[in-house]
């Protein structure tokens, strides 16, 4: 995917309408057109990039930032009780549109929306695994 045929490069430069919520030189919040709930807001740099596999550094800080300034932002206007923040990174974790974006999705108390079901380690797994993600930090 390139950026002249991305979607979301088509909304950062105005050629796709959205309901855009902040803009800085580096970032565009807008609106999720399927909203989880209303206020469903994406941030995403202006830069085209993936996912978080090859995002920038400095993109990436970019939208950190936004993304902190703009669920403060939904969680006073729309008097939410908190704010998920996600971010789907390749297809079988959910992906579907292939340019950064971090999803902000206000929450209310009794919304019933459930994330994702918990499960538990066994014994010494934990270690392994941890032991395997320090590895490849090194
Ligand atoms: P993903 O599954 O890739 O994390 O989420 C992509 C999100 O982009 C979906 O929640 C979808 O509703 C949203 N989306 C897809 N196309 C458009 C569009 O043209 N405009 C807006 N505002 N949102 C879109
Ligand atoms: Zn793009």
């Amino acid at each position: 995917m390139n950026d002249k045929d991305c979607i979301f490069c088509k909304i950062v430069r105005g050629e796709i309408l959205s309901f855009k919520v902040y803009e800085d030189g580096d970032t565009l919040a807008f609106l999720d057109i399927h909203p989880v709930a209303p206020g469903h807001t994406l941030v995403v740099p202006k830069v085209h990039a993936t996912n978080i596999f090859d995002i920038t550094s400095e993109s990436w800080a970019a939208v950190a930032e936004t993304t902190r300034k703009v669920a403060i932002a939904i969680e006073g206007a729309l008097e939410s009780d908190g704010v998920n923040l996600m971010m789907n990174n390749r297809e079988h974790a959910g992906q579907i549109v292939e340019h950064p974006h971090m999803h902000l999705i206000p929450r209310f108390k009794g919304d019933g929306l459930k994330l994702w079901p918990h499960g538990a380690y066994k014994e010494g797994e934990a270690e392994g695994v941890k032991e395997k993600i320090r590895g490849a930090l090194n």
